[in-house]
């Protein structure tokens, strides 16, 4: 047990747990932290702005010499947006590595940006593979950039970040990594893992709420970024050099989501930085994973591949199992599950990640174990076809 670890709390208001990948449960503290406004061009707000860019350093173990932070306003999106825009000139080219909706997504991105790309696509279910990416890298010589998601939320596979930076950069081409759901909790430095840049965001592992994201760059990839982008808010190369001058936000900054935020990132270190959030994750991962294999359901993912980010599970072959109606039943027992998002077969997923712990994991279960009886469903485990299909695919 980690004796750092503040207490769990209840949401005060007796609002249900979010077991989503962002948002998701907040503390009190951080949410009080809301109760007070700030001018955005005030001292007092920029030395804010300038500590939560430092602290976001120190968690990649970087000291500021190398790397710089760069927030920017919006959902985590805007800033996968601004990573692309800024980094790949309208001259390069990217490869970039889908197993998931958010894979998909900065491929969408590519198209709206008229970007060159290609994709290596995975489907659901396997992670893009170091060896694969040498291949591609080694047959298309024009490609510049490797766009690369860090944990795929929309299954909840982790895919291997080390063995692609490897594979990136020896063949000398830059990574852009899509770190959202897992920069924080799953350890990411600069010193072992080479990268460009990264993307997160303040809702999910620092436990923030929503309204912003953050770009950590490579200072050389910044300077050279210059005219790249193909948009003026979402510039980060210019939101850089404006910060740096001024330690402003180019335009309004969510300024009561900043102070939340920088509680969040205190607390993150109180309770042991990277590692210890990423254990308490883990530990969060393994009761649920436990519990719903009890009641009979199975995840999507094999052991080797589950994040401790959020697990995928099938829904249940009963037919008395429908998932609004057990969305509902949950929701009223205070957990709020998460619809799936795979392409062809019937999912929910549930979030590790929040101010929750194993305790808590528990009475989810025991929610799900109560919500099937309530529907007449005697036990959780996918069809027949949904596990036959998954072996097809993995095979
Ligand atoms: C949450 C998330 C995003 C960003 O989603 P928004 O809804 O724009 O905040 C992007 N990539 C991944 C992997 C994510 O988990």
């Amino acid at each position: 047990m980690n004796d750092n670890l503040p207490k769990i709390q209840r949401p005060l208001l007796g609002e249900p747990f979010l077991l989503t990948p962002g948002p998701l449960t907040t503390s009190y503290q951080v949410k009080e932290q809301m109760l007070r406004d700030w001018g955005s061009w005030d001292d007092d707000f920029r030395v804010m702005t300038k500590e939560m860019r430092q602290r976001l350093l120190e968690l990649i173990n970087d000291g500021g010499d190398e790397y710089d932070c760069v927030p920017m306003q919006g959902s985590g999106s805007f800033s996968v947006e601004a990573m692309l825009g800024t980094f790949i000139p309208p001259s390069g080219k990217a490869l970039v590595l889908a197993n998931g909706a958010y894979g998909k997504r900065s491929v969408q991105t590519l198209q709206y940006l008229k970007r060159d790309h290609v994709v290596l696509d995975k489907g659901d279910y396997l992670p893009p593979r170091g060896e694969e990416v040498a291949e591609i890298l080694s047959q298309d010589l024009a490609i510049t950039h490797v766009v690369a998601i860090h944990c795929e939320t929309s299954s909840g596979i982790l895919n291997p970040i080390e063995e692609i930076a490897q594979a990136t950069y020896g063949a000398g081409r830059a990574l852009l990594i899509d770190s959202m759901s897992a920069f924080g909790a799953i350890p990411l430095d600069a010193n072992q893992t080479r990268f460009e840049a990264l993307v997160s965001s303040a809702n999910k592992c620092i436990e923030g709420v929503p309204g912003f994201g953050f770009v950590i760059a490579r200072k050389a990839a910044l300077e050279s970024a210059k005219g790249n982008s193909h948009s003026l808010c979402l510039d980060l190369q210019a939101q850089w050099t404006h910060m740096n001058r001024t330690g402003q936000w180019r335009y309004t900054p969510p300024t009561h989501v900043v102070a939340a935020f920088l509680e969040a990132l205190r607390a993150h270190e109180t309770e042991g930085g990277v590692a210890a959030r990423g254990a308490r994750y883990c530990q969060n991962r393994d009761v649920i994973v436990d519990g719903m294999r009890s009641l009979g359901f199975e995840t999507l993912l094999k052991d080797r591949w589950l994040s401790p980010i959020i697990v995928t599970f099938f829904c249940p072959a009963d037919p008395k199992f429908e998932f609004e109606y057990f969305y509902v039943l949950m929701k009223q027992k205070g957990f709020i599950i998460y619809p799936g998002k795979l392409t062809d077969l019937d999912s929910f997923r549930i979030g590790c990640i929040g101010q929750m712990d194993t305790a808590i994991m528990r009475e989810v279960v025991t929610a799900a174990q109560d919500a099937l009886d309530e529907m007449g469903v005697i036990d959780g485990a996918p069809p027949v076809a949904a596990l036959e299909e998954r072996k097809r695919l993995l095979a």
